[in-house]
C-alpha cells in the first residue's frame, strides 16, 4: 500500500539483513527469521445483503512464536497485499521484542473496502476469517486484535465465533475487545499515548521543551487521535493534520497555525478517521489538498497512518526545523530515507518501538483475562508508561553507546532477544 515502488517486505528484510551483519548474526538464524514461519491465505465467502455471495481472499501470518504466540493485528484494506503482511508480521515480533512482552509475531489481512460493506456483511466477514482460522489461532498459539478498519466489535464477533466452535470461554484469544466484554481500559488510548511516552522522552534526550514545540500528524484515526490528545495535554501544539477522504479518494490537510483543538477535530470525524472538511472550514481551519502535513513549519512530524510515507520525493518537503519524527504508523519511511534523515540530523523513534503501546495493552488485556480481574485505567496507563519509557531508554541509550542510528539500535535489542529464544529453544 502506499507508494507503489516499494514493498514493504522487501523494506523488513533489508532492515534485518542490515542489522543481521550488524551484529554478525548466525546463517541459520539469519534464515530463520527473515522470512515468516507460517502462512495462511483463504478465502472467506460472505453472504452480502442483496442475496449474491462475494468471496474475500485474506491472510494470516505467522513470523516468529518463540518468545510466545504469535500477536498482531487483523486489517481490512481494498489495497493490502500478501507482502504488507508478511513486513507486518515481521514487525510485530520485532515490536514485542523490544518492549520485552512473552510474545511473537503475527499479522492478518482481509482484501475488502469496510466502507462498502453493511454492519452485518462486516460480522459475516469476521466470522468467515475465524471459521477458516479456527484451529490456527487462539490464545497459546496466535492471538489477533484491531488494527486498519477494524475495531472491537469486529474482535469481539471474532471471539464469539471462536468460543462457538471451541465450546466454551477463551477471551485470551483476541485482544482490543470492547471494555465490559474482556477489553481493558486504556486499549483506545494505548497505541498513542505510547506514541508520546517515546516523543517526550525523545524530547527530554534532546533538550527540547515540549511546550514550545508544533507538531504535524498525518492520518486521523485512533493512534493518530490519542497521540494528538496527549501531546497538546502535555503542552504541545498540532498546527496540521492530513486525513484520507474515502468518497474523494485523496488525502487533505488541516491547518490551524495557532493550534488545532484536537477535542473538537475528533467530534467531526468518522469512524475511519475522516475529518469533514465543511465542518472544519467551520472551526477556522485551512484545508490544503494533499498531503501537505510534511512540508509543515514544525519542530515534530507524526506519521500515524500507513506504510511508505515518507519517500526521498516527500522527504525533500520537510522543513529543516524538524527535529524529530516519531512513527505511529507501521513502515511509514522507505528505507531510501533513512540515509536523509541521519544526514538531516532528525532523531528518530522507529515505529516498532514508537507504537508498541497497543500491543503492551494488548498484552495486559491477557493478562488481566487470565486473571478474570481487571485494573483501573489509571493502572494500565501506568503500566504501560513504565513499559515503554523502559524500552525507549534502553534504545536511546544502545544507540548513543555505540553510535548507531535510532532504527538500528532498536533491531539490534530485539533480533538479540529472538535469536536467544530460538537458540535456547533448540531450533537452531
Ligand atoms: N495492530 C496493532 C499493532 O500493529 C496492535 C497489535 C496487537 O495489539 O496485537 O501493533
Amino acid at each position: 500500500m502506499g507508494h507503489d515502488s516499494y514493498n514493504p517486505y522487501v523494506t523488513a528484510q533489508k532492515q534485518f539483513d542490515s542489522v543481521a551483519d550488524k551484529i554478525g548474526l548466525d546463517q541459520s538464524t539469519r534464515e530463520l527469521l527473515r522470512q515468516p514461519s507460517r502462512e495462511y491465505h483463504f478465502t472467506i465467502p460472505v453472504k452480502m445483503d442483496d442475496g449474491t455471495t462475494k468471496v474475500f481472499n485474506a491472510y494470516r501470518i505467522q513470523h516468529n512464536d518463540a518468545r510466545g504466540p504469535a500477536k498482531g493485528g487483523i486489517r481490512f484494506h481494498p489495497q493490502e497485499t500478501v507482502d504488507t503482511i508478511r513486513a507486518l508480521s515481521m514487525w510485530m515480533t520485532w515490536k514485542c521484542a523490544v518492549v520485552d512482552i512473552p510474545l511473537g509475531g503475527g499479522k492478518g489481512g482481509v482484501i475488502c473496502d469496510p466502507h462498502t460493506l453493511s454492519s452485518g456483511e462486516q460480522e459475516r466477514l469476521c466470522r468467515g476469517f475465524v471459521r477458516q482460522m479456527a484451529k490456527n489461532i487462539g490464545p497459546v498459539s496466535d492471538v489477533p486484535a484491531p488494527d486498519v478498519m477494524t475495531n472491537g466489535q469486529h474482535m469481539l464477533w471474532m471471539l464469539d465465533e471462536y468460543e462457538a466452535i471451541h465450546g466454551g470461554h477463551y477471551p485470551g484469544t483476541i485482544t482490543g475487545k470492547p471494555v465490559g466484554m474482556g477489553g481493558s481500559l486504556g486499549r483506545t488510548e494505548a497505541t498513542g499515548y505510547g506514541v508520546v511516552f517515546c516523543l517526550r522522552e525523545a524530547l527530554k534526550a534532546n533538550n527540547i521543551d515540549i511546550e514550545a514545540t508544533k507538531a504535524s500528524l498525518q492520518g486521523f484515526g485512533n493512534v493518530a487521535e490519542y497521540a494528538a490528545r496527549l501531546y497538546t495535554k502535555l503542552g504541545g501544539k498540532i498546527i496540521a493534520i492530513s486525513s484520507w477522504d474515502n468518497n474523494d479518494k485523496k488525502a487533505y490537510t488541516f491547518r490551524k497555525s495557532d493550534g488545532l483543538d484536537i477535542d473538537k477535530m475528533a467530534e467531526i470525524k468518522d469512524s475511519f478517521g475522516t475529518i469533514d472538511k465543511q465542518k472544519a472550514a467551520g472551526l477556522g481551519c485551512e484545508i490544503l489538498e494533499g498531503a501537505e502535513w510534511i512540508a509543515q513549519d514544525v519542530d515534530i512530524l507524526l506519521p500515524c497512518a500507513m506504510e511508505n510515507q515518507i519517500t526521498p520525493e516527500t522527504f525533500a518537503k520537510i522543513s529543516d526545523r524538524v527535529k524529530i519524527i516519531c512513527e505511529g504508523a507501521n513502515g511509514p519511511t522507505t528505507p531510501d530515507c533513512d540515509e536523509l534523515i541521519k544526514a538531516k540530523n532528525i532523531y528518530l523513534v522507529p515505529d516498532f518501538l514508537c507504537n508498541a503501546g497497543g500491543v503492551t495493552c494488548s498484552y495486559f488485556e491477557q493478562v488481566q483475562c487470565n486473571m478474570n480481574y481487571f485494573w483501573s485505567k489509571e493502572e494500565v496507563l501506568e503500566r504501560l508508561e513504565f513499559k515503554m519509557t523502559s524500552a525507549f531508554h534502553a534504545v536511546h541509550d544502545l544507540a548513543q553507546e555505540k553510535g548507531l542510528y535510532m532504527r538500528d539500535a532498536a533491531y539490534v535489542i530485539a533480533i538479540n532477544r529472538v535469536a536467544e529464544a530460538v537458540k535456547l529453544r533448540g531450533w537452531i
